[in-house]
């Protein structure tokens, strides 16, 4: 194998966002058609749209490819993933491909229910398991790392007056950062916004956004969203690329014992 695989050492002028959703709940249930007429993914990709920089685009599993053939996996910069009903009609080929391209330097945003999506668990290695209540309950979204770019121009917390519970314990790995700690009107607290690296890829899970209250039209929650996704952007040089390194290549002549010189 030859070494020295790069990404591009520029940033791009223009942040590549693929927007996936299984586009499900919005079909079937009208109570969800109605706060996302086109489907949670058109309305991220309106509020992404808004960032003159950012060339979004949407996928859905109905699609060929399930949305995600190689050339558009290719193509992007950062995926953005909603999933809930439908995580076992992923293809375990797609999961394999989107967690190759995560190492590989891809920016992965994880929303909401994606949290126990195949390629979630498949990049965490953990059960990914939490406890959940849907009650229209209260809940504050703590900002815990205010240095942290993800959290620009957000207040101590966002209020969310109608919230499904996500609760402790949260199977995951731990996070190379924690960003929120949510509060729910219940008692329960969660772990609701954090990062991990995968190779060369940066990874956000962000838990507001169950698909029967308008959370996706929040400001504060686009904020976080469109914040994420430019610190999700590829970084550079990719990780963990094998390559055999020759003796006439060593930087120092090198004494085996025994006394051979190479
Ligand atoms: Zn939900």
């Amino acid at each position: 194998m030859s070494g020295g695989t790069t990404l591009s050492a520029t940033m791009p002028a223009s942040f590549r966002i693929t927007i996936w959703n299984e586009f499900v709940h919005e079909r079937q249930n009208p109570a969800v058609a109605e706060i996302y007429p086109k489907g949670i993914h058109q309305a991220l990709a309106d509020m992404l749209s808004l960032q003159s920089d950012f060339t979004v685009r949407t996928a859905t599993l109905d699609e060929p490819d399930q949305g995600l053939p190689p050339e558009v996996l290719d193509n992007t910069d950062v995926l953005l993933w909603w999933g809930h009903a439908a995580h076992d009609a992923v293809s375990d080929e797609l999961v394999t491909r989107v967690q190759q391209r995560v190492l590989a330097g891809m920016g992965l945003i994880v929303l909401h229910s994606g949290h126990f999506s195949k390629v979630f668990k498949k990049l965490m290695g953990t059960t990914c398991a939490l406890c959940w209540r849907e009650a229209g309950e209260r809940e504050r979204v703590w900002k815990v790392n205010p240095g942290h770019p993800i959290t620009a121009g957000i207040g101590d917390c966002i209020e969310i007056e109608q919230s499904e519970m996500y609760g402790e314990p949260f199977g995951i790995p731990t996070p190379d950062e924690l960003i929120f700690v949510s509060w729910f009107q219940g008692g329960e607290v969660f772990r609701s916004g954090a990062t991990w690296t995968r190779g060369s890829g940066r990874i956000f899970y962000f838990s507001p956004g169950h698909e029967v209250y308008p959370i996706y039209h929040l400001p504060d929650i686009q904020r976080v969203i469109t914040n994420a996704v430019r610190w999700a952007q590829p970084q550079g040089e990719v990780a963990n690329v094998p390559r055999h390194v020759p003796v006439e290549q060593a930087r120092e002549k090198i004494v085996a014992r025994g006394g051979t010189v190479h």
